[in-house]
This record gives C-alpha cells, sequence and structure tokens, in this order.
C-alpha cells in the first residue's frame, strides 16, 4: 500500500534559494497553501552567510546595484541597509609582470588597447539592444550569433593583445567560464538582460556598487523568518510523480503531494531529479547543455586594511595570475581590514582540486605582488568553493555554450504538466543575479495563480511587481536600422 504523504499542499517549491523563497512568499501572500523542501539544513541557496575575524560575510551573492529594483524593495521591507562599496583611492592592474595604479573611471590598459576594448563594449552594447526583449534567442540573427562562442567573436572584433587578454577577463569575472565555453548569443542576452555591458564591469563604474550591511544572506534569513512553518530543510528531493490529479515528490524519506511544484533551481541541478513520466525530450535536453560557471570566493583578514593608508581602494585585478581579481570587503567601522578576492572559470576548477590551505598560500602571494609585503600575512582566511557544494555545484550561474539557446531556449520557462520552473539562469531580466532570481520566482508565483483562476474559477490576485524596475522591458525594441548595423557589425 503506498505510504501517506508527510504533507499535502496546493503548491510545493523545492528550493530554498531566493527564487523559491519568493516564489512561496508570494504564494503564501495570497492565501495558497505552500511548503518548501530544501536539500541543505540552512536557506539562501547561492546566498551563504560565513565568519570571517568573526563578522559575518557573503561567502555567496554580495553585490547589488541600484536599479535591481525587487532586492532594494526586500533589503527596504526588512530594515536593512546597504552602504557602497569601498572604492576611495587608485586600483591596481598587475599585467606582464608589472604592477600599475589606476584611477576609478580611466582605462588601465594602453591607448590603443583601450580604444580597442572600448570600441568593442560600444559594439556588444549595440548588438544587445537588437536581441528580442525577454527571449534573445528568437530573431533570425541570433542563429547566427549562437553559432559561435564569445571567444571567437573576440579575435575577430578585438584586435591588441592587451585588449583581448583584459576582455577574456572581464567575460570570465561575469560569467566564471572561459570565453571559449559561451555562446556569444547567451553572453549578449545576459548583457541585455542586466540593462548593458556596464552592469558586466568589475567596480564602482561596473556591477560592485553596494553591498548590505551585515551580508545580503540576511535578506534569505529574514524572509525564511516570515515562512518559518511552510519550510522543511535537509529534504533532499529525488524525484516527482506527475499524473492529472497533481504530483507526488520523493524528497529524503518522505513523500509529499500536491496539485502543482516549482522547481526552483537551475536547470543543472533540475536535471538530476528523476521525473515520472519523463520531461519532454527538448526539457531534457536544455538541463543537458545549460552547465554550471565556476567560482571560488577567498576573503582574507589583515590587522588593519593597510591598503587604504597607501592610498589604495582594494580593488585589483590581475591578468597574470589564477586570481583574477579582488575588492575591499572590511565592514564600516571594523578596524581590522578584509579582502575578496575569486578565482573564476578555468582557474577555479583547477583550484577546486587543491587543499584549501594551497589557495590560501597563492591568494596571499597574489595580494602582496600587487599590494606589497604587508598582504603575506593575514590573520584570517577562509575560501568557498561554488563548484564542490552538494547543492548547487557552481556559481555564479549557469552559461550556454553555443547552439542551446536558439534549439533549446524556448522550453526554459515553459512548464511541463503541473512542473513550473524559476531560477536566476531563466529569468527574463538580471540574468544570473539575485534580482534574476526573485523576478524568477515572481513569474513562477504568477503563472501558479494563473493556473489555479483557470482551473478553479477563483481570481486569487496577481503577485506585485515594485514598478520601478530597470527590467528588459526598460529597453526599446530595436529599429530596423539598428538590426541591420548589428547584421553589418558581425558579417
Ligand atoms: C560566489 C558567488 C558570488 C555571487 N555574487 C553575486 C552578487 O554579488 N550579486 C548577485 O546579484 N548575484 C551574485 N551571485 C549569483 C546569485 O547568488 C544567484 O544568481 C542567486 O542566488 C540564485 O538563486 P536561485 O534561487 O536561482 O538558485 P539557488 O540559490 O541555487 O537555489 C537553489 C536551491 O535549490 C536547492 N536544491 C538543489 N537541489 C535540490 C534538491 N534535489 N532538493 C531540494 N533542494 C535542492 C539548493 O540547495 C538551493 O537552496 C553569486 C553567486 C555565487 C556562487
Amino acid at each position: 500500500m503506498a505510504r501517506a504523504p508527510a504533507i499535502e499542499v496546493d503548491v510545493l517549491v523545492i528550493g530554498a534559494g531566493f527564487s523559491g523563497l519568493v516564489a512561496a512568499s508570494s504564494l503564501v501572500r495570497q492565501g495558497v497553501e505552500c511548503a518548501i523542501l530544501e536539500a541543505s539544513n540552512r536557506v539562501g541557496g547561492r546566498s551563504k552567510p560565513g565568519y570571517l575575524m568573526g563578522d559575518p560575510i557573503d561567502l555567496g551573492a554580495q553585490w547589488i546595484t541600484p536599479g535591481q529594483s525587487q532586492v532594494y524593495e526586500l533589503v527596504q521591507s526588512y530594515g536593512l541597509e546597504t552602504t557602497p562599496q569601498y572604492a576611495t583611492g587608485n586600483w591596481r592592474l598587475r599585467h606582464n609582470r608589472s604592477t600599475k595604479d589606476h584611477i576609478s573611471g580611466k582605462s588601465p590598459l594602453s591607448f590603443l588597447a583601450s580604444q580597442d576594448l572600448r570600441a568593442s563594449l560600444r559594439k556588444l552594447d549595440r548588438l544587445a539592444q537588437t536581441l528580442s526583449i525577454n527571449q534573445f534567442w528568437t530573431k533570425p540573427i541570433a542563429k547566427k550569433w549562437d553559432a559561435f562562442s564569445v571567444e571567437a567573436w573576440k579575435r575577430t572584433n578585438l584586435q591588441t593583445r592587451e585588449a583581448r587578454h583584459y576582455f577574456d577577463m572581464l567575460v570570465r569575472s561575469s560569467m566564471c567560464a572561459e570565453a571559449s565555453e559561451i555562446s556569444f548569443l547567451h553572453f549578449l542576452g545576459v548583457v541585455q538582460s542586466v540593462g548593458g555591458v556596464q552592469d558586466l564591469l568589475l567596480g564602482q563604474e561596473g556591477f560592485q556598487r553596494e553591498v548590505v550591511l551585515g551580508g545580503l544572506h540576511q535578506i534569505a534569513a529574514k524572509m525564511a523568518g516570515e515562512l518559518k512553518e511552510h519550510i522543511h530543510l535537509s529534504v533532499p528531493v529525488h524525484a516527482i510523480d506527475q499524473s492529472k490529479d497533481g504530483v507526488t515528490v520523493y524528497g529524503g524519506k518522505k513523500t509529499y503531494r500536491a496539485r502543482r511544484v516549482i522547481v526552483a533551481m537551475p536547470p543543472a541541478m533540475a536535471g538530476r531529479l528523476v521525473y515520472n513520466p519523463s520531461l519532454p525530450a527538448r526539457r531534457d535536453a536544455l538541463t543537458q547543455r545549460f552547465p554550471m560557471g565556476s567560482v571560488i570566493k577567498c576573503f582574507i583578514g589583515y590587522d588593519r586594511p593597510f591598503w587604504r593608508t597607501d592610498g589604495y581602494s582594494g580593488h585589483m585585478i590581475d591578468l597574470d595570475s589564477y586570481v583574477s581579481f579582488a575588492f575591499d570587503a572590511t565592514p564600516p567601522q571594523a578596524e581590522y581590514g578584509v579582502l575578496v578576492a575569486f578565482f573564476v572559470g578555468d582557474a577555479a576548477r583547477q583550484w577546486s582540486e587543491k587543499k584549501m590551505e594551497d589557495r590560501r598560500q597563492i591568494v596571499v602571494n597574489r595580494l602582496s605582488k600587487v599590494f606589497g609585503e604587508e598582504a603575506e600575512h593575514p590573520m584570517d582566511y577562509v575560501d568557498c568553493d561554488w563548484a564542490a557544494e552538494d547543492w548547487s555545484r557552481g556559481g555564479f550561474s549557469g552559461y550556454m555554450p553555443p547552439g542551446v539557446a536558439t534549439t533549446l531556449g524556448d522550453v526554459m520557462r515553459q512548464p511541463c504538466g503541473n512542473i513550473h520552473w524559476a531560477c536566476a539562469e531563466i529569468s527574463e531580466s538580471w540574468i544570473g543575479h539575485v534580482e534574476g532570481a526573485i523576478r524568477s520566482g515572481q513569474r513562477a508565483a504568477q503563472e501558479v495563480l494563473d493556473w489555479i483562476k483557470a482551473d478553479d474559477g477563483i481570481d486569487i490576485g496577481t503577485i506585485e511587481v515594485h514598478p520601478n524596475a530597470r527590467s528588459s522591458e526598460a529597453i526599446p525594441e530595436p529599429s530596423q536600422a539598428e538590426s541591420e548595423l548589428a547584421r553589418q557589425a558581425t558579417s
């Protein structure tokens, strides 16, 4: 005889990252009976707290930027505060075994290389704006751009070695994968979804504008506090059965029943579940072709922020090393100093195989080449290798290799029977970011509400989305002339 389900609700949400938490809280607010099943023993997913020098840090998502209306709305509603990323003083570029100082806003490259890079970034922006809003894979030109990698585009569009090298770092630091691995179309889709290439750049003039005091992870914890009785931790879901009556979800040793389920995790992780009946072939193919990027995020604590007294902001880019970039992450008011540094892309994969102690060694060694000998003597160190995290297996997000978006992009958000999908990867705007995860959760919750309305004839309401969204909807459709320009630019 079949075992009685541990829980029976209207809607199950699998995954308590931002997309799952937002989907569930949106539904609960509309009076829908809802439960979240989360594999890990904590909420937040790719937003995770850690400790350094006794204070909380963000081992996962950390920065937010004005224009991300939904995340700022949450910050405000929970009484949290933001503070600008520390950016006083010069930043430093390590290249060809020498270190140079740079002033924010000024290109660190030689005149020729900086012209080369600027022209290529302008071109990227122009091309990104010609894509279809919310569905970057649909225009006829998309097929052509999906046929090659970002690397191939770089080779035909950037002329100087220095600019190419810098461009590689920019791609790696935004996608956590190598330019050769990523579809040029997907990269453009991400650029479009964040409102332009500016937000993929590093630093105050790029994405790293603000942080949440005490950590961004607090937002997930506050949401979980409100959803308390709806959240079931340490429930790794391994299978979903569906019939015309609803779904049965198998998690740990228990079963859970609902009419609908929202799978709130990246396609690569959703593809690890067993579906009965099997998912449509194209949906399954998507989960096989949407790998996660690789990143190791490292925090280094010092007895004082010595780089500040030397006139540096703590931001550095190292084109010569595995440790690609770093920022000052010292909490305001702290007397000690903190730098946060990243291994991204292939470097993260390589250093994932090493011990944390070895990573600490190379990180402080590289920081000392940039900020001086004092960097060799940290008081504390901690890192998080996201590809090794059981329920994430990578970050910042997933990326599409060539050929995937134009053949399978349309199934990304399409429900499969009673199963709906949510995550930062499939968001219509701010792809790969917390803001995107939130919006994706809202969209999935709205889908479920629409279904309840159609099925039961009950209009429960709509999910409120903060109106000042700088979403892709704000980007006008390209004119015919612009599309022609894009065509010429790449032909
Ligand atoms: C190092 C790092 C730095 C980042 N920095 C930033 C930043 O500064 N700003 C920014 O906006 N974004 C940043 N991001 C990206 C951001 O964290 C993600 O886009 C966002 O958190 C994704 O949320 P999500 O809900 O889509 O997915 P996730 O957070 O991955 O949530 C999925 C959830 O599903 C759970 N799960 C997985 N498998 C199962 C299963 N079988 N059963 C049950 N539960 C399961 C997971 O445990 C997880 O809780 C960063 C990411 C990383 C890794």
